[in-house]
């Protein structure tokens, strides 16, 4: 064998380690100009584009192959790391030289004998190599973990939020994020279902990247995804993002209140459709199936779906217009008098003001409430890392008290500003039952269809041609007091002594 052929080899991965590595390109280029200049002689070339980190390249164990068989004296390579960067190949190069099988290695710009300085430079290389690759993996984990710990996300933004590459923060979309709450706030109402997600989002330009509607799948994330209010999942952990939530803990709590009720139904889930606006809202009275509309010269008529159990049932159709009177009859005496509700708008309006200044001793007291949970966090962290505590335990355990801590933390935020928690929902009662009459008599389907479900919540069902259901609190307390109002001719909302 003659002493000056040799067998040329490139290699550059996409990997982070090979991120400064000359191209392949430029390594060919500056291997056979050195070659030449050398007056080495190439039997072969070999490019491979596989990470050197761990052993089994399959073109580099083909040329060794080949090495091992006589075929040339020597690798040439742009550096020793191009060859090895795991123990196992750099021991099999060295092993090589030792046997005296392999006779040289050249470098265009490092120097190597095989003498036994020659050969414990190129180990010293080899295992630098190996240092390297280990540093970084280990600098790229602890940097993750980090920046987790930060409470700064580490991946993309997710729908809603941009990455900010300037500060390497994820910030609020200004166009989309307002689409989030929009899709939170229409479906904790209960009244649609994914599918009209699916539309919605269509309809504001929201589409894959062919045009078509976001999948199901999107629209079941995005309506169960924590990142919203402020958290996030990192390797099946939970934790507090620094982020701008777009919705609050108890907007997404509400959300996902429905999608347990809807997973828990019985049935299949219609679709939404604007020509049958009331599906969705009431179930049969005599099977529980769900009820589903058909169009027939152009009226709408509502059944029951007759598909559970293969159960027999004798309920017939009833029209649309038939339907949506009935609701209205139901609905208006829930419709709260208007001097009625201007009183308790009025005193809602004192107990703000009496709330303010108890709200600071309340806030005080859940900052308390705040700190034991963070201590049980810190107590539960301590029984994980002693191993009192499995893996799986400890995140359930500490998903759960992050979203307690969550929702603490957003009634300290509504103390703060001076007004308990439930005056709100109860101002925004008052103002929906003041306006129940209205609806009841000129609103839309799907405005009566939205304050059914609200004051009956989803026990509505159709029987014989007529929906039944039993009011919720508080709504149930405007029957029981006749504090309901009727509407008289177009004057508006007028008190009268009783509407039973
Ligand atoms: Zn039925």
């Amino acid at each position: 064998m003659n002493a000056s052929t040799y067998f040329l080899y490139a290699r550059k991965s996409t990997d982070v380690e090979d991120k400064q590595v000359l191209s392949i390109d430029a390594q060919l280029f500056e291997l056979r100009d050195f070659a030449k200049s050398q007056g080495l002689n190439i039997v072969a070339e070999y490019v491979e584009k596989q990470s050197a980190k761990t052993p089994g390249r399959p073109i580099f164990n083909k040329m060794l192959a080949r090495v091992e068989a006589g075929e040339a004296a020597g690798i040439l390579a742009w550096h020793p790391d191009r060859l090895a960067r795991n123990s196992v190949d750099g021991g099999k190069i060295i092993y090589l030289l030792d046997t005296g099988t392999l006779r040289s290695l050249k470098f265009p710009r490092t120097w190597f004998e095989n003498t036994p300085q020659g050969k414990l430079m190129l180990h010293n290389e080899f295992g630098f190599s190996k240092y390297y690759v280990d540093s970084l993996a280990e600098n790229t984990k602890r940097g993750l973990r980090e920046k987790v710990r930060r409470g700064e996300y580490p991946g993309a933004a997710p729908f809603g939020y941009l990455n900010d590459y300037r500060t390497k923060r994820i910030i609020i979309d200004r166009e989309r994020a307002p689409l989030v709450r929009e899709v939170y706030e229409t479906y904790a109402t209960g009244t649609v279902t994914l599918d009209f997600v699916r539309q919605f989002l269509g309809k504001r330009g929201v589409r894959t990247r062919n045009g078509k509607l976001m999948t199901r799948a999107f629209v079941s994330w995005l309506v169960s995804n924590p990142f919203y209010y402020g958290h996030f999942r990192y390797a099946g952990e939970m934790y507090a993002g620094i982020h701008e939530p777009i919705i609050s803990k108890a907007l997404f709590d509400r959300v996902k209140e429905v999608l347990h009720i809807r997973r828990r139904r019985v049935g299949p889930v219609l679709p939404q459709s604007d020509s049958k606006p009331l599906l969705g809202l009431l179930h049969c009275a005599e099977c529980g199936g769900a009820i589903t509309a058909e169009i027939q010269k152009g009226h709408t008529y509502y059944r029951c779906t007759k598909k559970i159990g293969g159960r027999k049932c004798s309920q017939p159709y009833v029209r649309e217009e038939v339907l949506a009177a009935d609701l209205s009859d139901m609905l208006r005496p829930y419709a709260l008098r208007a001097d009625w509700a201007e009183a308790m708008l009025k005193r809602v309006k004192e107990e703000e003001t009496s709330a303010a200044q108890s709200a600071a001793s309340l806030a005080t007291q859940k900052r308390g409430e705040i700190d034991q949970i963070s201590g049980k966090l810190q107590r539960l962290l301590d029984g994980f890392l002693d191993g009192a505590i499995d893996r799986d335990a400890y995140l359930t355990a500490k998903a759960s008290l992050m979203g307690q801590k969550k929702t603490l933390e957003e009634q300290r935020v509504a103390l703060a500003r001076g007004q308990p928690t439930w005056l709100e929902p109860f101002k925004n009662w008052i103002l929906a039952a003041k306006n129940a009459g209205q609806i009841a008599m000129t609103g839309t389907l799907q405005e009566k269809k939205v304050l059914a479900r609200k004051v009956f919540g989803s026990n509505l069902v159709l029987d014989r041609k007529k929906a039944r259901g039993s009011a919720l609190n508080p709504w149930s307390f405007l029957l029981e007091n006749h504090a309901c109002s009727e509407v008289v001719g177009d004057t508006g909302l007028e008190p009268v002594t009783s509407c039973m």
